[in-house]
């Protein structure tokens, strides 16, 4: 049995690094094991819309790894949130500050969405999009729209066929479904073309809807969009342990002050960062898919974002720990349980 397993370092294809304070909390957990990361835009109070908060939010980042104690050779992957007014000239501005990638959130499906795209038909969005996919920018969706009378688990095959549109609207443009959580949205994703992958967080390999309300309500499990039945968790788990190279890692890792989960209306986001490769590593175990991990986690998303692989592994040794229960004032995915493989 292998107790030692070898990767190339990971990139973690959808960050939340936040900014400020919880910014220097979580970063240093994802540069200790991954190359590079994609810093998602829907930040606040400053949101990163223009290519100067790309710049901003990029210095802030660079700040963070700065003044970490241990230097890790780690990039942050820019972004920009594309909204109903965002305009060709802003995707040239965001693209030369180095913006890899616009995010869209459809109108108030998850956390900071409040001024999500309304519509994905307009013929001014269209021109965005040719903008990005012109200069080669990534197109990455959080594929769910919330319609009266839609319940939050059907949110993604509602959005499903804005996605075929899409895809055929633009084949030329490179499109993300991101944190992929149904098995009709997986199919989907196969039947289109090359133009179009997935990426799948670590909870959706863990967890379906019984983990966040079937036994008590589970704040922390709390994530949108929401994890669903088995049969859907099953589908990404082979999805992901496949070597299928449209599906690879974005963990969303999403921290939030524990107030801010355990509360009234708490927020939606798992903080997967602190035991990412682990947990992986354990479900690619339990599969007997081990050999496939590097795969999904450090060159899929590289190949299809088109950039060279990561230098530089990290290794993971079989023993077993114990996850801490808070770390600076975020609980963690998995907090309080115990792991079977540990960063060595
Ligand atoms: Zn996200």
């Amino acid at each position: 049995m292998n107790d030692r397993i070898t990767l190339r370092r990971l990139d973690d294809m959808h960050c939340h690094f936040r900014a400020g304070s919880l910014l220097k909390e979580v970063l240093p957990f994802t540069a200790q094991y991954a190359g590079r990361g994609i810093a998602m835009p829907n930040t606040r109070p400053r949101a990163i819309l223009t290519g100067k908060d790309v710049v901003w939010y990029q210095d802030e980042i660079r700040r963070a790894l700065d003044e970490m104690p241990h230097r890790h050779s780690f990039e942050p992957l820019m972004t920009i949130e594309i909204r109903d007014n965002t305009t060709p000239q802003m995707i040239a501005e965001a693209y030369h500050a180095g913006a890899v990638a616009g995010k869209v959130y459809p109108l108030g499906v998850t956390t900071n969405s409040d001024e999500g795209l309304r519509n994905f038909e307009s013929e001014s969005i269209a021109e965005t999009f040719r903008a990005m996919r012109d200069v080669g920018m990534l197109l990455l969706i959080h594929g769910e729209l919330d319609r009266e009378r839609t319940l939050v688990t059907k949110r993604e095959e509602v959005f499903l066929p804005t996605l075929l549109m899409l895809a055929e609207k633009f084949p030329n443009m490179k499109i993300v479904l991101e944190h992929v959580s149904t098995r009709v949205a997986v199919e989907s994703v196969r039947q289109l073309g090359q133009n179009v992958a997935a990426t799948i967080t670590a909870h959706h390999l863990c967890l379906t809807l019984n983990d966040v309300v079937g036994y008590g309500i589970q704040p922390h499990h709390g994530c949108m969009p929401m994890p669903k039945d088995f049969d859907d968790r099953d589908t990404l788990i082979v999805a992901a342990t496949s070597g299928e190279p449209k599906f690879f890692l974005g963990s969303d890792t999403a921290p939030h002050p524990r107030e801010k989960k355990e509360c009234a209306k708490g927020a939606c986001g798992v903080y997967t960062a602190p035991v990412l490769p682990q947990v992986l590593a354990e479900v690619f175990e339990k599969t007997g898919k081990l050999d496939r991990l590097e795969d999904f986690s450090s060159r899929f998303g590289a190949e299809f974002y088109g950039l060279p692989l990561n230098d530089g592994s990290i290794s993971l040794i079989k023993s077993e720990w114990v996850v801490t229960e808070q770390i600076g004032g975020v609980v963690p995915f998995r907090a309080g349980a115990k792991l079977q493989w540990q960063l060595s």
